[in-house]
C-alpha cells in the first residue's frame, strides 16, 4: 500500500506543529476530546429526526483507555464517525482551501505569522506534538466499512478500508520515547489524564469515562483475636467519569443559587473569604456567552510573586480556550476572577489573535459595565466592606486612572474613595455635594500616614474655615487627583504648596511688604542653612506653628518620598524643590530676628534648627539627628 503524501501546505504547517508552535504540548488531549465531542454531538442531532441512531442520549460516551506497555492513548467516541473519503480530506488536509491560503512567509519564526495556525481546524495534528504515530479507525453512521487512517508525521499518510464492529471513532496515539527535555511517557499516567481532562474538557457535555485504579478495603471472612473481622486491601479498576459536564455557570440562576456560586469558587481557588462581589450574566444576542466573576475578599497571598493574581478563563462551549485571559478585561479589573463561556469564540490558541477578537472586545466591555455597577452597588449598601476591597484592591484601580494618560479616568472616577479630615471616606462626588457655599475648591494634603497629615501646619488655615480636606497617604493619591483634574469643575487644591485663596487684597498687600522689610533676615537664614533649601520665606498659611516645609514647581515632597524607594537611580534622586516658610507671627520668629540683630552666631543655629524642625513636620528623614540635636542642647 503506498503513501499518500499530506498537500505541500499541510506537510509544511504539520513540520511546524511537531516542532512545537503550541509551545503548551498536554493541550493535545483537549483537542482530541473536543473533536470527539462534537462527533457526538452531530450524531445526537441526527438521533433526534432518525430512529435508526437506535442511541438515548445517555448512551453517548467518550473513552480514554491507555495501554502502558504499547504506550498508546486511545480516545474513543461513539459519535458519527468518517467515511474513508471523510478520513481523507479531513485528516489528509489541514488547511482547507479557500479558508487559509498558506504563504510563503509563514517559514518566518515569527510568533504572528504562526499564530494564524490556530484559527483553523488544526486541532487533530496537534497529537502529533506527543506522539509518533496517530491511528485513526473510523466507521461513519450508516455505513457497513470502516477505514483506517494511519500516520507517522510529516512523510505521509495512509488509508485503508478495515472491518469496525461499531459507528464512531478511535485515535490511537502512540506516545512518543522520552526525551532530556520531555517526560512524554508522563501522558501515559492515569492520573494525569484525569488532571489534563479535568482542567480543560471538564465541562464536555459527554461523559469521558475511564478506567481508574483505587484500593478498596474487603473482609477476609477471618476473624481477630478479639472476634472483630479481618479486613485486606485489593486494588480494584472502576470505570469512572473524570469530568463533570454540566459547568455551574451554564446553568439558570432558578437552578443555582448565589451561594451555590459562591461556594463552587471557594473551593475552586482555596479562598477563605466570600468574594465580595458577583457577577452573573446569560447574554443572548450580537454575541451570547454566560459569565461568573467574582470579586475576592481577600488579597491573594501571592499576589507578590504575581502566580496566583485574579484571571477570568475562557470556554468556547464547555472547552477551556485559555486558563487566564488577559486581553478579556483592562488591567485595573486584574483582580476579578471567574469564567466566559461563549460560542462565538473560536478555539484559538494564541493571545495575539484574542487580541483583536471582536466578540471577546464586545463582551469585555459588557462585563466591565457589570462589575462597576456591582462594586457601586457595594459601596452604596456597604461601604465598610467596600473600604475593605479598597484596601486590597483600590490600587489597582489607582493605577487604571493614571494609565495611558488617563484614558479610562471618567469610567473609574466613582469608585475611587478618600480619607478626609471630618474622619470618614467620601467618593469625590459625594465631598463636592457636602462641599459648603463657600468652598471653591477640593481641599487636599498628603502625607505618609492621616496622622502625619493631620500635623501638618498648613491644615490649620483650612480647618479653622471648616472645610474639609482629604488626606492623601497612597503614593498614588496625588497622581491620581492630577489625572482626574476636577471633580464636577471642582479644581483640587494641595494645602501645602497650592494659594489656598483665603487672602484679601489688603492682606496679600501687607504680606508683600513684610516680604520686602524681612527680605535681608530671610536672605541670612537661606545662606545659614545652605542647599537644604532653595528658598526662604514668610509663611502665609501658618497660624500656631513656628515654621514648615513645602515645595515648588511639579514634584512635591509627597512625590520625592515616593520615588526615593523607586526602580531606577534616576527616581531615587528626584529631589523636590524645597522653600523654608517662617511663621512672622510666631515668637520663634521674634527670637530669630533679635538674635539676628544681635548675634549672628546665634541667629545661624536658630536658623539651622528652624529647617530641621521644618522638615520634621513635613514627615521628611533628618539627615544628620545627631549634630541636630546637638544644636538644640546647646540652646540650654
Ligand atoms: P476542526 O475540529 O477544528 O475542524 P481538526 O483537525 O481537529 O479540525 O479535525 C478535522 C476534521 O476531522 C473535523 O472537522 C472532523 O470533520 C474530522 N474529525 C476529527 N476527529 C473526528 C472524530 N473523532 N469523529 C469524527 N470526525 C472527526
Amino acid at each position: 500500500m503506498s503513501k499518500k503524501q499530506f498537500k505541500a501546505e499541510s506537510k509544511r504547517l504539520l513540520d511546524l506543529m511537531i516542532n512545537s508552535i503550541y509551545t503548551n504540548k498536554e493541550i493535545f488531549l483537549r483537542e482530541i476530546i473536543s473533536n470527539a465531542s462534537d462527533a457526538i454531538d452531530k450524531l445526537c442531532y441526527l438521533s433526534l429526526t432518525d430512529d435508526s441512531v437506535g442511541l438515548n442520549r445517555d448512551d453517548f460516551r467518550i473513552d480514554i483507555l491507555v495501554n502502558k506497555d504499547e504506550r498508546s492513548i486511545t480516545v474513543r467516541d461513539n459519535g458519527i464517525g468518517m467515511t474513508l473519503e471523510e478520513a481523507e480530506s479531513n485528516l489528509g488536509v489541514i488547511a482547507k482551501s479557500g479558508s487559509f491560503q498558506f504563504k510563503g512567509e509563514m517559514d518566518g519564526e515569527k510568533a504572528e505569522d504562526l499564530s494564524i495556525i490556530g484559527q483553523f481546524g488544526v486541532g487533530f495534528y496537534s497529537a502529533f506534538m506527543v506522539a509518533d504515530q496517530v491511528t485513526v479507525r473510523s466507521r461513519k453512521f450508516g455505513e457497513e466499512q470502516g477505514v483506517e487512517w494511519k500516520s507517522t508525521g510529516a512523510d505521509g499518510y495512509t488509508v485503508t478500508p478495515i472491518e469496525k464492529e461499531t459507528v464512531g471513532t478511535d485515535v490511537i496515539m502512540h506516545i512518543k520515547p522520552d526525551t532530556d527535555e520531555e517526560i512524554y511517557g508522563s501522558y501515559l499516567e492515569v492520573w494525569k489524564l484525569k488532571a489534563l481532562i479535568r482542567k480543560y474538557s471538564d465541562y464536555v457535555r459527554w461523559p469521558i469515562k475511564m478506567d481508574v485504579q483505587h484500593q478498596e478495603r474487603f473482609e477476609t471472612g477471618e476473624k481477630n483475636d478479639d472476634g472483630s473481622p479481618k479486613y485486606e486491601y485489593r486494588m480494584v479498576t472502576e470505570n469512572e467519569t473524570v469530568n463533570s459536564m454540566i459547568p455551574i455557570w451554564q446553568r439558570s440562576k432558578s437552578e443555582v443559587t448565589d451561594d451555590d456560586c459562591i461556594q463552587w469558587y471557594k473551593e475552586k481557588n482555596r479562598d477563605r473569604k466570600d468574594p465580595c462581589a458577583l457577577v452573573r450574566v446569560n447574554a443572548e444576542g450580537a454575541v451570547s456567552y454566560k459569565a461568573m466573576l467574582f470579586v475576592p475578599g481577600e488579597e491573594n497571598e501571592n499576589a507578590f510573586s504575581g502566580d496566583n493574581k485574579g484571571g477570568v478563563t475562557l470556554y468556547s462551549n464547555g472547552v477551556m480556550i485559555m486558563e487566564k485571559c488577559d486581553k478579556l478585561l483592562h488591567d485595573y479589573f486584574d483582580f476579578v476572577k471567574g469564567v466566559v463561556d461563549s460560542p462565538d469564540l473560536s478555539l484559538n490558541i494564541s493571545r495575539e489573535i484574542l487580541q483583536h477578537d471582536r466578540q471577546l472586545r464586545i463582551i469585555g466591555q459588557n462585563l466591565e459595565k457589570r462589575i462597576k455597577g456591582e462594586l457601586e452597588k457595594l459601596l452604596k449598601e456597604d461601604k465598610p466592606k467596600y473600604q475593605e476591597f479598597y484596601k486590597n484592591f483600590g490600587n489597582d484601580l489607582k493605577v487604571g486612572v493614571c494609565d495611558e494618560y488617563g484614558r479610562y479616568k471618567d469610567f473609574l472616577r466613582d469608585l475611587l474613595i478618600f480619607y478626609t479630615s471630618e474622619d470618614r471616606t467620601l467618593t469625590l462626588k459625594e465631598y463636592v455635594e457636602a462641599m459648603p457655599e463657600s468652598q471653591k475648591v477640593i481641599y487636599y494634603a498628603t502625607a505618609a500616614s492621616v496622622k502625619q497629615a493631620m500635623a501638618l501646619p498648613q491644615c490649620e488655615q483650612v480647618r479653622k474655615r471648616g472645610f474639609e480636606m482629604l488626606y492623601l497617604t497612597s503614593p498614588l493619591d496625588e497622581m491620581v487627583l492630577e489625572n482626574l483634574h476636577d471633580q464636577d469643575g471642582k479644581s483640587f487644591c494641595n494645602v501645602v504648596t497650592d494659594d489656598l485663596g483665603f487672602e484679601t487684597e489688603e492682606e496679600k498687600k501687607a504680606a508683600q511688604e513684610r516680604d520686602i522689610e524681612n527680605k535681608e533676615l530671610l536672605d541670612f537664614v537661606k545662606e545659614s542653612v545652605g542647599e537644604s533649601v532653595s528658598k526662604v520665606r514668610l509663611s502665609r498659611k501658618l497660624t500656631t506653628q513656628a515654621c514648615c516645609l513645602t515645595s515648588e514647581g511639579p514634584l512635591t515632597l509627597e512625590m520625592e518620598r515616593y520615588f526615593r524607594h523607586g526602580p531606577s537611580e534616576e527616581m531615587r534622586k528626584l529631589r523636590a524643590t524645597r522653600v523654608l516658610e517662617l511663621n512672622p507671627e510666631h515668637k520663634a520668629f521674634a527670637a530669630l530676628k533679635d538674635a539676628w540683630e544681635n548675634d549672628k552666631e546665634k541667629a545661624k543655629k536658630l536658623s539651622q534648627i528652624l529647617s530641621v524642625l521644618a522638615e520634621m513636620t513635613a514627615g521628611m528623614d533628618v539627615e544628620d539627628p545627631a549634630s541636630f540635636a546637638e544644636q538644640v542642647a546647646e540652646l540650654f
